[in-house]
């Protein structure tokens, strides 16, 4: 991936990081500031990484909502069907999928966007959690245990030496 250098001051929102393609030589730069924050990855994902995006219509019925969290100093969602993540508009709280390519849900943002965002930065950022660390917040569900069969008594081994 390409160094881009963002602000250590900012958290990083959709609006900052899914930006057009610079542009070819002699080519008009492409003009993204209308489009939707929540709309935007759409673009993002069609023009940047070549996929067929389509930009979701309606809204999931009876979906569970998507929260904002800022997670290594970018605003983040995660899907509630398949568990993809992605950086988010904190102003335009819509929550849609480029993975599972699901309606849209409502984005959980908070009250005060501006106050999160300085704890956020009063913090380290910059962190990493091993999958099978059990404090990591964010590890798949693990295996269920086996079942402990009840230990069947053994005759001692005859050939053993008894004490
Ligand atoms: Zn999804």
């Amino acid at each position: 991936m390409a160094a881009t250098a963002l602000p250590a001051n900012e958290i990083v929102r959709a609006e900052t990081y899914y930006l057009p393609p610079p542009p070819r030589r002699g080519q008009i730069p492409e003009d993204w500031s209308q489009t939707p924050g929540a709309e935007l990855i759409y673009r993002w994902y069609d023009r940047r990484m070549n996929r067929r995006t389509p930009v979701p219509t309606g809204w999931a019925p009876d979906a569970e909502p998507a929260y904002a969290r800022i997670d290594d100093g970018r605003w983040l969602a995660e899907c509630s069907a398949c568990r993809s993540a992605a950086i988010v508009s904190v102003a335009d709280p819509r929550y849609g999928c480029v993975e599972c390519l699901r309606a849209w849900v409502p984005l959980i943002v908070p009250v005060d966007i501006a106050a999160a965002e300085a704890h956020a930065l009063s913090l380290p950022q910059r962190f990493w959690w091993h999958a099978d660390d059990p404090r990591n917040p964010y590890r798949p569900d693990p295996e269920p245990e086996p079942p402990i069969e009840p230990e069947t008594p053994t005759d001692p081994d005859p050939e053993e030496p008894q004490p």
